[in-house]
């Protein structure tokens, strides 16, 4: 393939050698932050996303298949989640996603980069929906493992940590250390539930494994599932910790009469779809390099 067909494109990494190559319309800003390139772009085919130091994170056309299937497991299995903390997420569409259910009272938000968060709030309205100015809304700018150790014990019902990639930058790594998980739950009530993405298991099988042995190691009842991302190129891991409720006991009857308890919309969550989520093996490809 010649490469002066591919024109303005991001190339990113899926797996050590493995790479994606995806075309790109314009560019809407590029600045370096005080912790991290940020990239706004139109792609050809994916619409407006958002780019960390090379790394697509989100895009338009298919955000929704992550958000929703980072936030809803965790948030209906719960039976009745008020008091939300999301670390990480800047583009506020995890925050979008918490606020549906009609039980939460606050959600508190905290991601390390202020100027990110404000770019998201210029050129990603579709991602955030708003969500930033609801009055259960509570942004804070710090880091989360900082943030973390500040805050008080059992405060939370449910924890979304929405943060880059394990194997990605610096600034996120702690957030997926023991100690960190340990934190999780101090901050976490008796009953409550927490969520990571986890990248991915096939192309970083020993990262992931990893991540998935510290979260073992705090918690009783850990759950794993997996989404395909078309922007991603691959499918993005996530791991779901309780020492109360195990997400796959819950029937699709039970998660859609819970949606609709709580007027929760989505375009691809509901019951079946929650089943199915947990039937699927995890993937590890032993030829990766990680
Ligand atoms: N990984 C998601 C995906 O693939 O769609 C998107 C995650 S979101 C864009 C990643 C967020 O984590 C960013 O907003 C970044 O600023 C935030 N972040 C990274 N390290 C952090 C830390 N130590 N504390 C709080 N937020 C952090």
């Amino acid at each position: 393939m010649s490469l002066d067909i591919l024109g303005l494109s991001v190339v990113e990494t899926a797996g050590r050698n493995t790479f994606i190559i995806t075309k790109i319309r314009r560019v809407l800003i590029s600045l370096r932050t005080k912790y991290q390139r940020v990239d706004i772009v139109e792609f050809e085919e994916f619409g407006r996303g958002l780019i960390l130091d090379g790394l697509i994170q989100s895009t338009e056309a298919d955000e929704f298949i992550y958000h929703e299937s980072l936030v809803h497991p965790a948030l209906t299995t719960h039976p009745n989640p008020k008091e939300v903390l999301i670390i990480g997420g800047g583009e506020g569409a995890t925050l979008r996603e918490v606020l549906k259910h009609n039980t939460v009272k606050s959600a508190v938000m905290v991601d390390i980069d202020g100027e990110l968060v404000e770019l998201a709030k210029k050129y990603l309205d579709f991602m955030h929906k708003g969500s930033f100015y609801d009055p259960r809304t509570k942004l804070i700018i710090s880091d989360g493992a900082e943030f973390i150790k500040k805050e008080g014990s059992s405060k939370y019902d449910v924890v979304v940590l929405d943060l880059t990639d394990p194997y990605g930058p610096e600034i996120a790594r702690k957030l997926y250390s023991r100690e960190f998980y340990e934190e999780v739950r101090r901050v976490l009530r008796d009953d409550g539930i927490m969520v990571t993405q986890a990248g991915s298991s096939f192309f970083y099988p020993r990262v992931y494994d990893y991540v998935l042995n510290n979260v073992k190691s705090v918690f009783s009842i850990v759950r794993e599932y997996w989404v395909w991302v078309p922007a991603f190129a691959y499918a993005c891991n996530f791991i779901i910790a309780s020492n109360k409720y195990d997400p796959t006991l819950l029937t699709p009857e039970e998660v859609d009469s819970r949606l609709r308890s709580r007027s929760v919309k989505t375009l691809l969550y509901n019951g079946k779809y929650h089943k199915a989520l947990f039937m699927t093996p995890i993937l590890r490809n032993k030829f990766s390099k990680d």
